[in-house]
């Protein structure tokens, strides 16, 4: 068993300076608002799986003892029904929407479902939907799937594998453009789009455009309304830290939902599901992006996460999200560049989300061996990525200096090639 690389590395280049930028971090307290159940424990995957808020355990209690256990069946009308919406109304000021455009609802491949087909069935004459390479394979393969059930063209704009490649998707975009659907923050690079901008462009060709929000969604701030955008969805367990499988969020702008239909016509999007009718009448508004029985259990562990974002603001989260990334960058370049790890981010902080991709040809022994020997979990992206994910509500600046320095002493003594190069099931 090779040595296990652990604690602080106080005497190192850059220590000061992360003991001083959290000092002065206006959110430094919202670290004791999650569960830290291992001090040692350096989390980089908020980005994947948000931690835990300590408030969850009350409120997902309460579901379990007294509504589940005493209520049973008349929650239903105590809370339950209007649950998605509400917390819909509690994620809108946070994606800049107006309140009865956001649900709760079902998973992201899912509600992207739902919304890409009502997009390109509200614009019956056109033939091709566009995205890039660089959106997240789901999305591709929803996407892919909507394309041949209805003989559309799916094009897929190519990138250079890290920035959005916006002069080939305008070049793109044309008068048969039904949809164009992108990741606002993408998964492997972090790359952001200026979503006004390419909403202006999809437009102009009088496409629908379809933005999908997990990687942004509670840390870059987004204004639906104000930059023109027709539909979006996103997950909720990633920087909302809404629990393991809880489910995601879909905003249909309010002038569309007349004229959008669920391709799901399913009891929960009914006028007046519990007449039993035999035949499907639509309900106005944005409840008819519903389906079926909601996870209760799931959707309530939602609303705590989203609570920690509203109380600490967006924009806050958002200066200190460039800060750490910033610091993540800058320790790089004076520790890391030389034991062969490239930079596979955007280097402007206006193009970056909250991750930072670094790039090894070893990456995965490497990921295992910070996991297993560093106590450091970041993720993995096939074929070169480790992603390092700095949620900023809970992650601190002396967290990516000690990450730093167990990934630099690791590789250095080649301790992670001990590692398998075969994959888990879960990175
Ligand atoms: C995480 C993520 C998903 C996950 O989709 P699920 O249906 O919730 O499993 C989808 N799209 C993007 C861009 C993601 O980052």
């Amino acid at each position: 068993m090779t040595q296990m690389v652990l604690g602080l590395f106080p005497d190192s280049a850059g220590y000061g300076r992360a003991v001083e930028l959290d000092s002065n971090d206006p959110l430094a307290h919202f670290r004791e608002r999650f569960v830290i159940e291992d001090g040692e424990l350096i989390y980089l995957d908020g980005n994947s799986l948000g931690r835990q808020p300590v408030a969850a355990r009350s409120v997902l209690m309460d579901v379990i003892d007294s509504q589940w256990g005493d209520r049973l069946i008349r929650s239903w009308n105590e809370g339950w029904w209007e649950l998605q919406l509400e917390l819909g109304d509690q994620l809108a000021p946070i994606v800049g929407a107006r309140p009865g455009e956001v649900i709760i609802s079902d998973a992201t491949s899912l509600n992207l479902f739902k919304l890409a087909e009502a997009a390109v069935r509200a614009r019956p004459k056109r033939d091709k939907i566009i995205t890039d390479d660089l959106n997240f394979p789901t999305d591709i393969y929803v996407l892919d799937g909507i394309a041949r059930a209805g003989g559309l063209e799916l094009v897929i704009v190519e990138s250079d594998g890290i920035n959005g490649p916006m002069k080939a998707l305008s070049a793109a975009i044309d008068q048969a453009t039904a949809l164009v659907s992108l990741s606002h923050t993408v998964f492997k690079s972090g790359f952001t789009y200026d979503m006004a901008e390419v909403n202006r462009i999809v437009h102009d060709a009088g496409a629908l455009v379809l933005w999908d929000t997990s990687h942004s969604v509670g840390v870059v701030p987004i204004d639906l309304e104000g930059s023109g955008t027709d539909l979006a969805v996103g997950c909720t367990y990633k920087y909302l830290n809404g629990g393991p499988g809880s489910p995601a969020f879909l905003y249909v702008r309010e002038a569309l939902q007349l004229e959008m239909e669920n391709p799901i016509t399913a009891w929960w999007a009914h006028t007046q599901p519990f007449d039993f009718d035999l035949r499907f009448e639509p309900v106005v508004g944005i409840r008819k992006f519903h389906t079926g029985t909601m996870p209760i259990l799931s959707l309530a562990g939602v609303g705590p996460g989203l609570a920690e974002i509203a109380d600490a603001g967006i924009e806050e989260i958002r200066s200190k999200s460039v800060l750490l990334t910033e610091f993540l960058i800058e320790l790089w370049e004076s520790e890391l560049e030389d034991l062969g790890f490239g930079m596979a981010s955007p280097r402007q902080p206006e193009k970056r989300g909250s991750h930072v991709s670094l790039s090894h040809p070893e990456g995965y022994q490497i990921t295992r061996a910070m996991i297993e020997l560093g106590k450091v979990i970041p993720d993995f992206r096939a074929p070169d990525n480790i992603r390092l994910g700095l949620s900023p509500l809970y992650t601190r600046f002396v967290d990516i200096h000690t990450a730093v320095h167990r990934l630099q002493t690791i590789v250095r003594s080649g301790a992670h090639r001990a590692f398998d190069v075969q994959q888990a099931t879960v990175t």
